[in-house]
């Protein structure tokens, strides 16, 4: 089995090869990305994977997002620190501790309980404790805390779901994949001066957002 040391250059070397090289610049989330130790939000017999730029399963059907895609949709939201995010789609929790480390508060929710309750238990572990983990339906937001300057959905949507742009501060950025089941583009819309602006960052693949505003 791999020490701590080996997980760090491996970390390393996923942040040079994987995402510094793909043209991520944002040095507070290179930063991040060789801190968070991906392997520890997968069961143990993926560790030895957990560094490689694919996604992985997490139980549920569910997987972890390929760490370039969590690169990308983060330095998507632009943080400087001092944000409130909103994640729909919790997951393993990576995600969650890559946006805790970046923005002053995240409110995360997930559909399935398990999935919440494991994430719940590494980030205690990590000591990361600016984020609000809920179990419930993302596609609806978080109304009891809106409005946020960001969030990011890792779900792929049919459609836009309304409720989350109508969560948005001015300013605020929403980063969504939207498309058909396994296909979607990735979307980042920004409400500037009471309108939207829509930019598509490109083709993705994402699992299911199930819910009201989903599939
Ligand atoms: N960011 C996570 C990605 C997990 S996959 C990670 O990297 O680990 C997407 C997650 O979205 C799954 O856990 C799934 O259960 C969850 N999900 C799907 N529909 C949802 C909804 N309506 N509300 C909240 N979570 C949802």
């Amino acid at each position: 089995m791999a020490g701590v040391n080996d997980f760090a250059v491996r970390r390393r070397r996923m942040v040079e090869d994987q995402i510094a090289a793909r043209g991520i610049r944002d040095q507070r989330l290179l930063a991040a990305m060789k801190d968070i130790p991906r392997h520890l939000f997968m069961e143990q017999a993926l560790w030895r994977r957990a560094y490689e730029d694919h996604p992985l399963p997490i139980g549920g059907g569910q997987t972890i997002s390929q760490p370039f895609i969590v690169a990308l949709m983060t330095d998507a939201l632009g943080l400087t620190g001092r944000e409130k995010v909103l994640e729909i789609g919790t997951g393993s929790g990576y995600q969650t501790a890559i946006l805790a480390k970046l923005a002053d508060w995240v409110f995360s929710v997930e559909r399935l309980p398990e999935l919440s309750r494991k994430a719940q238990l590494v980030l205690e572990e990590l000591k990361i404790f600016n984020v609000n983990l809920v179990v419930g339906d993302g596609t609806k937001g978080w109304p009891g805390e809106a409005p946020y300057d960001a969030i990011m959905v890792t779900a792929g949507a049919p459609e836009l779901p309304q409720p989350l742009v109508e969560q948005l501060t001015e300013g605020g950025r929403l980063v969504v994949p939207v498309g058909q089941r396994g296909v979607q583009n990735l979307l980042r819309l920004t409400r500037r001066d009471g309108r939207i602006i829509q930019e598509d960052l490109g083709g993705c693949r994402f699992v299911d957002l199930i819910g009201e505003h989903g599939w």
